[in-house]
Order: C-alpha cells, then structure tokens, then sequence
C-alpha cells in the first residue's frame, strides 16, 4: 500500500470534517486518487500522502521546505 492510497483510506473515513476551499461544500466522492466536491471541484493526493487544499499556490520562501516536496 503506499502513502497515497494510506492516505486516501484515512481521509476518506474523515472527509466530512473538511470542506471545499473554493465553495465550502462538504466532500462527496473519495476514492483513492482524488477528493471532489459537490460542486466537483477535485483535489488530487499527491503521492507523498498529502493532499493539497489550497486554492492556489504560493510563492513563500519556506513552503517546498514545509513539505518536504518540490510539486
Ligand atoms: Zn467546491
């Protein structure tokens, strides 16, 4: 299994708790690549295990440093 998909299985049993940053509509579909909301907005896992919520990216100094990733 990797982080991805153990990732996905976590999220999926909490994704009520968490609401679309783009229209604040809880999530609907989890499956193991994605996460999509009512309005479909859909929010990829990255494979490291994480998912990225924000809207759009930033250009901070410390961000690649705060993940541990270069996206
Ligand atoms: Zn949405």
């Amino acid at each position: 299994m990797t982080n991805k998909t153990k990732s996905a299985t976590v999220f999926s049993k909490f994704a009520n708790a968490f609401r679309c940053p783009h229209c604040k509509c809880s999530f609907k579909d989890v499956d193991l690549k994605s996460l999509k909301c009512s309005n479909n907005h859909t929010f990829d896992f990255a494979k490291q295990g994480y998912i990225n919520l924000m809207t759009h990216s930033t250009k901070s100094h410390y961000d690649k440093r705060l993940y541990g990733v270069i996206p």
